[in-house]
């Protein structure tokens, strides 16, 4: 096993504690995948992010076939179809994170805009947030849905269920799946407040300046 490969199981297992350990995931929900050389390491099925062993991670080929380590995920064909449309992406996290979860349950969102731009940061990390409809766990035509949005954007949020957010690296793909759900948190409470949004030319030079 080549040295960043030993180095990316440590950071899998470290940023699923740190994610577990403030609530962000808990029980055995979400799922944290990422790149190597010879397909993707991905957490296993039914485990605990708080408790992951990094020699017990699930190796999976270009194919999503299982190489080794524990049975992956069985969310990993979001991941797959995910990196499937961006070819870029060298981490993807998906967690079940409370605030973000109810934003997906809310009525009336608009699916292309599900949270509008409040703060830069948002803007920066996430840039446009697109609302995938409900399927039921396991239902693997979700696979096509999130790949019919993947490519225009790196962050979906699947409605009562939870964000899916890719990011060049195992570290960015974190911390913008937490700016998501802090977004989210800010949003709930500002709900029903009038409120000053960042105007579309603010958005469109942060844009330009840090293309996400
Ligand atoms: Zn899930």
């Amino acid at each position: 096993m080549s040295a960043t490969e030993t180095r990316l199981r440590e950071e899998i297992c470290w940023f699923g504690k740190s994610l577990y350990d403030r609530g962000l995931t808990p029980g055995s929900s979400g799922n944290i995948s990422a790149r190597v050389d010879d397909g993707w390491l991905m957490t296993p099925t039914n485990a605990c992010l708080g408790r992951l062993d990094p020699a017990a991670l699930s190796k999976v080929d270009a194919k999503g076939n299982s190489i080794s380590g524990d049975k992956p995920t069985k969310e990993s064909f979001l991941h797959l179809s995910m990196y499937a449309e961006r070819p870029s992406a060298g981490a993807i996290v998906h967690l079940h994170s409370t605030h973000s979860v109810a934003v997906s349950v809310l009525a009336d969102t608009d699916p292309e805009n599900p949270i509008p731009p409040i703060t830069a940061y948002y803007v920066m990390k996430i840039g446009k947030l697109a609302l995938l409809p409900y399927y039921a766990p396991g239902d693997l035509t979700l696979a096509n849905a999130v790949r019919e949005v993947a490519g225009r954007h790196h962050a979906v949020l699947l409605a009562n269920h939870g964000p899916v957010v890719a990011g060049k690296d195992l570290s960015t793909a974190v911390y913008a799946t937490e700016e998501l759900e802090e977004t989210a948190r800010l949003y709930l409470m500002l709900r029903g407040e009038r409120l000053r949004l960042l105007t579309p030319d603010q958005v469109a030079e942060l844009h330009l300046k840090y293309p996400s």
